[in-house]
């Protein structure tokens, strides 16, 4: 149960909505009840808002987290947060997470909600976060880490597109959390079109190092993985336009396309090993694990996005922390910082050996 409260600068009284009053999926008599005619609203509540600095009620109103956390919450005057009966349909995405929406915002508005809590806060932060720690890295790789090892001039070019798309990546889905809630269905799926895209493009920056440092003596086979992925993505792109493409007839068809770019890259992964003479390769001891690590973190973090879990099993108790779209959020920023750190000590391992003369004369 979610419960609103505040100051009515007309009336002077402090004011909260029942949630059990909504009538037709409206609220309706939001900023009408006093906090003590709300039969909702139990006995602590009621004492903690009334004792509530009047000061502190005049500047905002506050918000109840569920029924497990009670914290006081900013939130930016001309907004309000809706349940999942009262948003627009384009923003019924998953019923479990049943309160906490931002809905029907203009542009700026929606920037402004960056600082409020609902239920798209921890995936805005998560990744703005994100986006700052692979700008970080960035500047760290090209101050310190590849001049110290010895980079040439393509190790530069290789992270940068690297950190580059896993920016983008980062970006666009901050602008879809931050932008789904617009009051024009058309910006928002415009919106959820880039976040999608940008997916794409965070899973071409795990492509361009993995297989440039994988195949780093195998000049054929690294262009032409590199060709084919550059290729794939590129479909993927084309797919996107589809007018039906962001439907939810095509949910399955979506996940279906993404799961299967990401999960070709076992083909160069076992290329790799048998390239390398197998799995007593020293190479092949070094690295593989850490590719392992990846396929689970990434296994991990695919399956909370389509299984909803854990809001699944807890409704309305998830809304705001602890959903199963954070958990995939942050599992992805894991995933990237994992690779990036991977594909530094490929490098290294790189710079440090020369490249076997069977197979670096093809
Ligand atoms: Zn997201």
């Amino acid at each position: 149960m979610s419960l609103r409260f505040g100051f009515d600068e007309l009336t002077g009284r402090t004011w909260t909505r029942c949630p059990n009053k909504d009538v037709d999926g409206r609220p309706a008599t939001d900023a009408l009840a006093s906090p003590a005619s709300c039969p909702w609203t139990r006995g602590a509540e009621n004492k903690m808002l009334l004792k509530m600095p009047q000061k502190l009620l005049k500047s905002a109103n506050y918000i109840e987290l569920g029924s497990y956390q009670h914290w006081p919450v900013l939130i930016p005057q001309n907004i309000r947060l809706y349940t999942y009966e009262q948003v627009p349909l384009f923003l019924k995405e998953n019923p479990f997470i049943t309160d906490g929406y931002r809905a029907h915002l203009p542009s700026k508005l929606c920037l402004r909600s960056i600082f409020m809590m609902s239920n798209e806060t921890v995936n805005i932060w998560s990744h703005l976060l994100g986006f700052l720690l692979f700008f970080y890295l960035g500047v760290n790789d090209v101050t310190s880490t590849l001049p110290a090892s010895g980079a040439k001039r393509e190790d530069y070019v290789i992270y940068a597109i690297g950190l580059f798309c896993f920016q983008v990546c980062m970006l666009c889905s901050v602008g879809y959390h931050l932008f789904a809630c617009h009051r024009s269905e058309k910006t928002s799926r415009r919106w959820l079109a880039l976040d999608y895209a940008g997916i794409s493009v965070g899973i071409l920056g795990c492509y361009v190092p993995g297989i440039f440092y994988a195949f780093y003596c195998n000049a054929f086979w690294r262009q032409l993985y590199l060709l084919t992925v550059l290729s794939l993505i590129l479909a993927v792109f084309c797919a996107q336009v589809h007018p039906r493409y962001l439907s939810n007839d095509w949910r399955h068809i979506r996940v279906a396309i993404f799961c299967s770019v990401a999960g070709i890259s076992v083909i160069p992964a076992c290329h790799w090993v048998g390239v390398n003479g197998g799995f007593t390769c020293e190479v092949v001891q070094l690295f593989l694990p850490r590719v392992i690590v990846m396929y689970l973190i990434a296994g991990s973090a695919f399956l909370f996005y389509v299984t909803k879990i854990p809001e699944r099993y807890f409704p309305g108790q998830l809304n705001y922390l602890g959903a199963s779209h954070q958990v995939w959020h942050i599992l992805v920023v894991v995933m990237f910082y994992w690779w990036h750190q991977t594909a530094v000590h490929m490098m290294q391992f790189r710079h440090s050996q020369p490249c076997p003369a069977l197979t670096s004369s093809s």
